[in-house]
């Protein structure tokens, strides 16, 4: 198996992966880093949960230890692009960890947040700049940073960049960068402006693939219940009666919506906090510390809040409401089994959202096992016939339902109304008994 000696990294980052006690490097690691180490330009599929972010810091550190020049006054030698505050504070902290033994200047650049100290730490000169796009470019407009003299360019999740408007101000960016440079590329997704992106700044690169949406969604057991849109704040709460839940981030589509479900657990008696983009710098950084040391039990979340949160040790993600898109879904459930931890997911699924359920279920090519919570009542409301009795397939079997309504074999052990598609259950076996 490889070690990290094996991918001859410096002794003084091998001290440190040791005191994070990183003993094997992940596969996007493997492959990215003794490129990385000979200057090659860098197209890395991944999401976040393989470990990429040490996959382009660790050569960053690096290439900087090889060469120990101090960086001029308002130039950085490397600079990170990333879509979110949170995730450009947690790849600060990342270089930080890495770099704990010989100490690089790494600072953090993001909006939302007063000018003048991001304005004096560019006048020192850093080694690391990791920045939101926005206000990067007010500094660079200014003439506080120049980019003339930057060694290494890494953009992350250039997907999310892309949903949230951000290619045009990047390739701003880009323009002021040296020619010769290395450069690093990593998303999630490909979608085509990001396959042009990449095209357009990537010399050469060497393609690094891990974890395609299905091989993360294979990881995490999930489970559905299909419930009534208005039952679904008791279900959640029932579900969180489970001592075994012992850290959750629960999903919903709207900052208000994140707001009520966060405001019904604490009333309930249940340790929550919301954390979305109408919240505060400083009370996301607060609800992110609390959960992450276990004051809080359940984060409510947004799409776009989660998408950076680096917090291990989540036993479980609730999808309080499925995503618009689906590959949000593969994000979403990526915040649990991080680093190969094993992890569960559970999605209340009401009527509407059953087109989003078979959007998800294409994209991950699997059959998500359902228990359906809806009254009787309920399902005859929603304009479904009652049942009646399951017509024979011509092979003997049932039909397999992609509602997962048809009654089949009642799962030993499994609670009222638990039932087991037909040709989910085979395949995916790990995704074991729900949370209930
Ligand atoms: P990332 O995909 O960069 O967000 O990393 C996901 C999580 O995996 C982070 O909590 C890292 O600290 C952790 N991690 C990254 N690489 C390793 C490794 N080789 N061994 C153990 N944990 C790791």
């Amino acid at each position: 198996m490889t070690t990290f000696s094996d991918l001859g990294l410096n002794e003084i980052l091998l001290r440190a992966l040791s005191r994070e006690n990183y003993h094997t490097p992940t596969p996007v690691q493997a492959q990215a880093i003794p490129a990385l180490l000979q200057g090659r330009d860098l197209l890395g599929v991944a999401q976040t949960g393989t470990g990429k972010t040490a996959a382009f810091a660790l050569p960053i550190l690096h290439r900087l230890l090889a060469d120990r020049r101090r960086a001029a006054p308002n130039t950085t030698r490397a600079l990170i692009l990333a879509p979110t505050r949170e995730l450009a504070t947690q790849i600060a902290d990342s270089f930080r960890a890495y770099g704990q033994f010989f100490r690089p200047s790494v600072g953090v650049i993001v909006g939302g947040v007063s000018h003048r100290p991001q304005i004096d730490m560019l006048a020192r000169g850093l080694d690391v700049l990791v920045a939101t796009p926005g206000r990067l470019l007010d500094h660079i407009g200014s003439g506080r940073l120049k980019l003339a003299a930057t060694e290494a360019l890494v953009l992350d999740e250039a997907d999310h960049m892309l949903d949230l408007g951000f290619i045009v101000p990047i390739r701003q960016i880009v323009a002021k960068l040296p020619k010769r440079r290395q450069t690093l590329l990593f998303s999630a997704t490909m979608p085509r402006e990001i396959a042009a992106l990449a095209d357009d700044m990537l010399h050469d690169p060497v393609k690094v693939s891990v974890t395609p949406a299905a091989t993360t969604a294979e990881r995490v057991a999930q489970h559905v219940y299909l419930v009534a849109s208005n039952a679904k704040r008791d279900l959640l709460l029932e579900l969180l009666g489970d001592r075994e839940i012992s850290r959750a981030i629960v999903f919903t589509r709207t900052k208000r919506g994140a707001d009520r479900v966060a405001q019904h657990l604490e009333s309930a008696g249940v340790g929550a906090d919301a954390i979305h983009g109408n919240k505060s710098q400083s009370q996301r950084l607060r609800a992110l510390d609390a959960f992450r040391k276990g004051r809080t039990r359940v984060l409510v979340a947004t799409d776009i809040a989660a998408r950076g949160i680096d917090v291990d040790g989540v036993s479980h993600v609730v999808n309080y409401e499925l995503p618009e898109v689906a590959e949000a879904y593969v994000h979403r459930i990526g915040r649990t089994a991080r680093a190969g931890a094993a992890g569960k997911a559970i999605s209340l699924c009401d009527n509407g959202e059953r087109p989003l359920l078979r959007a998800i279920e294409k994209l991950t090519r699997q059959t998500l096992e359902c228990t359906d919570r809806r009254s009787p009542d309920a399902r005859h409301d929603e304009g479904e016939p009652i049942r009646r009795a399951p017509a024979p397939h011509r092979n003997g079997a049932q039909h397999p339902r992609r509602d997962g309504q048809r009654p089949t074999a009642k799962r030993p052990g499994a609670p009222n109304g638990q039932r087991r598609r037909a040709n989910g259950g085979a395949r995916h076996k790990q995704a074991g008994r729900p949370q209930a």
